[in-house]
């Protein structure tokens, strides 16, 4: 799609100037401008976060990593940009060189592209971890001056529209323009309205140390989804200490057969410790389904080998619980690493429902006992994994280790899944 305005561009060209240095810095400068502008309405346009669409881009944190490219790949372009065509322009005299830069006040196109500059600057500053390590609600703040950019350089591209021959420059941005301001405006205004469904707590049960199972009834319709989706969950409650509108993304741990929604929630910052005592009652509303860990048809028809980290164990739950409400088996190697046994959120259920299962085998590893998860104990855990589809989910650090492990023993990288807990 990004190649879409520079086709138009080139067709526009006709015989490029290719004989002076000043040309071809001035073509690739205003090429640098509407690639640039391209993929800043496609990041844009992919900050929708519309149910499904994250599905072809293979879930919605694999989605974000794509925008985030997007968003960082148009910085540079719309950096270089002015930049080029100054270097064109001072062929002709470091004055004009200047004017180009920084024209007179009057110069409202020119001053639309600089302040459009300014701002994406600014809320791209985190994204590229300028300051260190992003706190996410500074994050989504600054985040949010990303609509005033796009309609600045909108503003830029519309008043000196000289990128594209006749009213194909129009038309061309203004399908971009729609497709970008379209999706901020399904983020922020109908998403809120009508891509939310109304849920209330009804029960709260601490599984382990510092995380809660929540149960939610629908009050009107019910979310449809598979097991290993996960939804955004925003709690209506001005009592909590945190987190009152905040909406969290969480992995919904019960079956799709269930009449509930279940979440199980580990206290890892203010709102997820805030919600441990949410009380019952309290309305909830759930966006999403989103996510596709598992494959759509997958029914463990094929040999899998999961391994869960910690509350990363949630999407392998929901799936255990969906097999034995579906009275399903399959060959499938559950290996759950956790600090201590104490810490094992589910250990009982989780035994329980491999014991039902047929052909479910579980095997724990206690980290305090034997370190981190090495190649040995996954060859000796499940002798064949080599030839099992491999699903990860946990704190990164495991994430990348078991990866790297399972690659090592002959696991080819399409046949390695890993779902991450991390949105930045
Ligand atoms: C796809 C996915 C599935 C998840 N499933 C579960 C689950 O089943 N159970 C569970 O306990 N946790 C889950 N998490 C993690 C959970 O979303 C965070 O722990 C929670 O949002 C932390 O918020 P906080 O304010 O308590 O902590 P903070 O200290 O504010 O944040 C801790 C970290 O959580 C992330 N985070 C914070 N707020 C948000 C937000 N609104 N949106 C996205 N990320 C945020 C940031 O990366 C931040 O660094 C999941 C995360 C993702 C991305």
């Amino acid at each position: 799609m990004a190649l879409l305005p520079v086709g138009f561009f080139a067709a526009g060209l006709g015989a490029p100037d290719f004989t002076s240095a000043s040309a071809v810095l001035n073509l690739l400068g205003r090429l640098a401008g509407v690639v640039g502008l391209a993929l800043l309405l496609l990041a844009a346009a992919l900050s929708a976060r519309v149910p499904g669409v994250d599905l072809p881009f293979g879930g919605l944190t694999k989605l974000w990593r794509t925008h985030h490219l997007l968003g960082a790949g148009s910085l540079l372009l719309l950096l270089v940009h002015p930049l080029l065509l100054a270097f064109a322009a001072s062929a002709w005299g470091q004055g004009l060189a200047f004017g180009t830069l920084f024209p007179p006040l009057s110069d409202r196109a020119t001053w639309a592209g600089w302040l459009a500059l300014l701002l994406m600057m600014v809320f791209l500053a985190p994204s590229f971890a300028f300051f260190g390590a992003p706190k996410y609600e500074r994050w989504k703040r600054l985040h949010s001056l990303a609509g005033p950019a796009v309609i600045l350089a909108l503003i830029h591209t519309f008043l000196l529209s000289r990128t594209m021959p006749g009213p194909t420059d129009t038309i061309i941005w203004s399908l971009f323009a729609l497709l970008g301001v379209g999706a901020v405006g399904w983020r922020l205004v109908f998403s809120r309205r009508i891509g939310r469904l109304p849920y209330t707590v009804t029960r709260v049960d601490t599984v382990a140390d510092g995380v809660a199972e929540l149960s939610l009834k629908p009050d009107r319709d019910h979310l449809r989804y598979s097991a290993g989706n996960f939804v955004y969950l925003t709690p209506f409650d001005t009592g909590l200490a945190a987190g009152h509108r905040e909406e969290h993304p969480y992995t919904l741990s019960s079956s799709p057969l269930e009449p509930e929604l279940r979440i199980a929630i580990k206290a890892l910052g203010d709102a997820s410790r805030a919600i441990q005592t949410i009380p019952v009652g309290t309305p909830v509303t759930v966006e999403g389904p989103y996510g596709c860990f598992f494959p759509p048809d997958s029914k463990a028809r094929t040999a899998e080998l999961w391994v869960a980290g910690g509350v990363g164990i949630t999407p392998f739950l929901a799936r255990m619980r969906h097999l034995r409400a579906l009275g399903e088996g399959g060959d499938i190697h559950l290996v759950y690493a956790v600090q201590d046994e104490s810490r094992a959120v589910y250990a009982g259920e989780l035994r329980q429902l491999a014991a039902e299962i047929p052909g479910f085998a579980l095997t724990f590893h206690y980290f305090f006992q034997e370190g981190p998860v090495t190649a040995p104990f996954l060859g000796t855990a499940c002798p064949d994994l080599a030839r099992r589809e491999v699903y990860i989910c946990g704190p990164l650090a495991l994430n990348q280790l078991v990866r790297d492990h399972v690659y090592r023993a002959g696991v080819s990288a399409d046949h390695i899944h890993s779902e991450e807990f991390e949105l930045l």
